[in-house]
Order: C-alpha cells, then sequence, then structure tokens
C-alpha cells in the first residue's frame, strides 16, 4: 500500500512519535512507584540511559516504542524515505545490543519491554519489573 502521506508530511508525523516519557512510559513509572519501588529515570551515568534503572539494584529497564526498536508486530517501516528509516531502526536495534553487552559485562539485568506487551499485559509486567527491585 503506498503511503498516503507526503515525504513532508510522514517524516513530520514521525518526527512526534515521542521515544522518552510516553503516556504508557509515565503509566509503568506511576504503577511501580504505587508498588514502593523506588528507580532512577533516564540516568545518563548508566550506559544506555535506562528508562527506568536503579544502580543498587543493578537493573536497567527499557520501555520500547514499536516502531523506534523494530518490534515485528508493530515495527512497519514507512512506506516513504523507507531506506532512512530502516537504517535509523536498525542503528537503534545495533546499539541495545551493544548497550546489553556493557550492562552485562557491569553485573546488571537488563529488562526490555514493548509498548505492546505493555498495552497487552502492564499488570504482569509491573509484577516482574517489581521482583528486581529489593529496594
Ligand atoms: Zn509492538
Amino acid at each position: 500500500m503506498a503511503d498516503m502521506y507526503s515525504k513532508e508530511k510522514r517524516s513530520e508525523i514521525m518526527s512526534k512519535v515521542r521515544s522518552k516519557n510516553t503516556k504508557i512510559e509515565l503509566d509503568v513509572r506511576k504503577a511501580l512507584w504505587a508498588r514502593g519501588v523506588r528507580y532512577r529515570i533516564h540516568n545518563s551515568n548508566i550506559p544506555g540511559t535506562p528508562d527506568i534503572s536503579s544502580k543498587k539494584n543493578k537493573v536497567a529497564v527499557f520501555l520500547d516504542g514499536c516502531f523506534w526498536h523494530g518490534c515485528k508486530k508493530h515495527g512497519s517501516i514507512p512506506k516513504t524515505n523507507t531506506k532512512f528509516w530502516k537504517d535509523k531502526i536498525n542503528k537503534n536495534i545495533q546499539r541495545r545490543e551493544k548497550v546489553k553487552a556493557e550492562l552485562k559485562r557491569e553485573g546488571f539485568t537488563v529488562l526490555e519491554y514493548y509498548e505492546c506487551d505493555l498495552r497487552k499485559n502492564m499488570a504482569g509486567i509491573i509484577d516482574e519489573i517489581t521482583e528486581y527491585f529489593r529496594f
């Protein structure tokens, strides 16, 4: 199917797909906080600047947008500027692999969730994340 938007319009739309402080990310943070989980957000002293992390508990959590992180189910690449977006998303994926290796070397547990999984199973994921924060 052809893209219904012009190249310019598509770029504008995509640039608005936020990757930080998204609604779902705020929901996760709120739910964890309510559970008594204490964490740092976007701590740039930890490799990859995880969305949620704890140095003490050695946990790094990444909440990934389906688009930016190439979710197999929802990470559809725009039909215009395809190469540009593909490269960009591939770079995100490669960067994450490097970051994960680095974090693991430093003894961190890495948890990654796609936006769609969070929507489907928020409660289960909150339980899972909570397990890793021993406070
Ligand atoms: Zn998805």
